[in-house]
């Protein structure tokens, strides 16, 4: 046995690792706080509905491509019916035209020239870039910790018919290219995309090159279901988990982690600990700020993270087939979600997934950015609480009555997760679900760049997840849990090896 590894968090990436150190021979143990894996890519059952809490677009699906091999060798799209949408969504503008950002690149192209052919030059420049980040299958680099100056230079040529566009492009917010459509329709779509002004134009633009190259699915069963397929390879390969075991308190000794110790008093040991749990909560509770510099304090301090959801979840007696799978439309009158007004709501017709309700239903699932302070004072009264969770079911189902007739008298079921529901049973910091928000400011600050894996003074303990992955998402997760396994067998001079089950 190559040596033992405590793992806290059974979410995408305390699973990866898991399954990546036992296939280099390591003895795994993971802690989990819930009592099924997945952490953020989850789902639960209301009635006969099965409502997704996670995945929209998974990068990483299509077969040939470079990142499909981690999800191979972690089993977790087995045996799935993977569905891409010829259509990313559709929006509904305020003047009552749609727009609809279809995901072939060339389609895309003929509909926004259709709608603005006076913008004809920036469409080009967008579509240009997403073709050029199209032509390239990102390679699966070796983290810094392990790779050479020469590593890096293998690299260059793949990564040059990137460089261009990512170079151009590295300054620029979803806000500021708006600003360059003369069209006021399109202005209002790409002001609108991600809701999120200061947001990299290169996020919107790798997305849109993954849904292009049909590498960007979605696995039909869901996010448990994946998440537990992940689980299962990780038990066949012989790893243990406890699940309902939160760890407090990382063991140290002589700056060294030695093991853990569980709310329920009792400690373990291992030769390595790795933390795939929220970065605030390791840092700060669990090693109790001891293992910080001014870099640490000052991103928990002031980098942004994703606000965290409140997610509106109705199960529908109504097929909803041809309606769009993603729609963005106007609301009559606005909603209101922590004392914000939101003029607009984003649905998600669940209709794709037969296996998230009976036949001939389907859930229809609405969010909203939210601000945790807000939601955890209200929390303080339950009575209060659960009345602002009614009220804006309430509202999202008149929304969407108003738009779509034909569903009064067909809603079955409404659920509501707030800010509270994703802290509870995940701990991430502030409810947050991606973690890190890029941001065109602290990419600029260098903010984001070199988020280590290590904390300063400590030995033998490694961080991974979305805390440790700027901007998040699954496959940042599960590629760190590779990452981390890579630099332990570096260390102890063990070939890293893997396998596919
Ligand atoms: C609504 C929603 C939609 C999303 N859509 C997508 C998408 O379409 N595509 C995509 O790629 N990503 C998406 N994401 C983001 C993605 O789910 C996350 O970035 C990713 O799952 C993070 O994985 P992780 O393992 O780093 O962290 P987590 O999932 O947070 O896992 C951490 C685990 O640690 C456990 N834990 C915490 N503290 C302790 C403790 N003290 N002791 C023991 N265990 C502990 C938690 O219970 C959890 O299981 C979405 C997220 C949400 C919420």
């Amino acid at each position: 046995m190559a040596g033992s590894i405590i793992i806290i968090g059974a979410g995408i990436a305390g699973l990866s690792a898991g399954c990546y150190g036992r296939m280099n021979g390591y003895d795994t143990r993971i802690f989990e706080l819930h009592d099924k894996p997945g952490g953020l890519c989850t789902g639960w059952k209301r009635k006969d509905y099965n409502i997704d809490g996670c995945i929209h677009w998974l990068v990483g699906t299509n077969p040939g491509s470079n990142f499909n091999r981690i999800w191979r060798e972690l089993g977790a799209l087995r045996g799935k019916e993977i569905i891409d949408h010829d259509e990313f969504f559709h929006f509904e503008g305020t003047g009552g035209k749609t727009f609809v950002m279809y995901t072939d690149v060339d389609r895309l192209e003929r509909h926004m020239k259709e709608l603005a052919p006076e913008d004809a030059d920036v469409i080009e420049e967008f579509t240009g870039a997403i073709r050029a980040l199209s032509r390239v299958d990102m390679p699966l680099p070796k983290p810094r910790e392990v790779s050479s100056p020469l590593d890096g230079l293998k690299m260059l040529p793949k990564m040059l018919p990137i460089m261009r566009p990512m170079m151009k492009y590295r300054k620029t917010s979803m806000e500021s290219f708006a600003q360059r459509f003369t069209d006021p329709f399109l202005h209002e779509v790409f002001t609108n995309v991600f809701n999120l002004p200061d947001f990299p134009l290169l996020g919107l633009l790798f997305t849109l090159a993954w849904l292009n190259n049909r590498d960007a699915g979605y696995p039909v069963g869901g996010s448990l279901e994946f998440s537990r397929a992940i689980e299962n390879r990780y038990l066949n390969l012989g790893g243990q988990i406890d699940y309902k075991s939160r760890v407090e308190r990382i063991l140290v000794e002589r700056d060294r982690a030695l093991g853990v110790r569980l709310a329920d008093g009792s400690e373990h040991r291992a030769d390595v600990v790795v933390s795939a749990a929220d970065g605030h909560a390791t840092i700060f509770d669990m090693l109790e700020g001891k293992y910080v510099d001014d870099k640490i304090r000052k991103r928990y301090d002031t980098m942004p993270i994703f606000e965290p959801l409140v997610q509106v979840a109705v199960g529908v007696a109504d097929d909803f087939a041809g309606a769009p799978h993603s729609l963005s439309f106007p609301l009559p009158s606005p909603i209101i979600v922590a004392g914000e007004e939101r003029e607009r709501i984003d649905v998600v017709n669940q209709s794709f997934d037969p296996t998230l309700a009976p036949e001939g239903k389907c859930v229809l699932v609405s969010t909203f950015m939210s601000n945790y302070p807000y939601w955890e004072k209200l929390y303080e009264d339950r009575e209060a609480y659960e009345e602002e969770k009614q009220r804006i079911a309430d509202a999202v189902v008149t929304a969407y009555e108003g738009r779509f007739p034909n569903l009064r008298g067909k809603v079955e079921m409404v659920d509501v997760a707030t800010p509270i529901t994703y802290k509870r049973y995940t701990n991430n910091w502030q409810g947050s679900f991606e973690g890190w928000l890029l941001t065109t400011g602290n990419m600029r600050e260098g903010m984001i760049k070199g988020m280590d894996m290590t904390l300063p003074g400590l030995q033998g303990f490694y961080m991974i997840g979305q805390w440790v992955k700027p901007g998040g998402g699954l496959p940042p997760a599960a590629q760190s849990g590779r990452e981390v396994m890579q630099i332990i067998c570096h260390r102890d001079r063990r070939p890293f090896t893997t396998t596919e089950p």
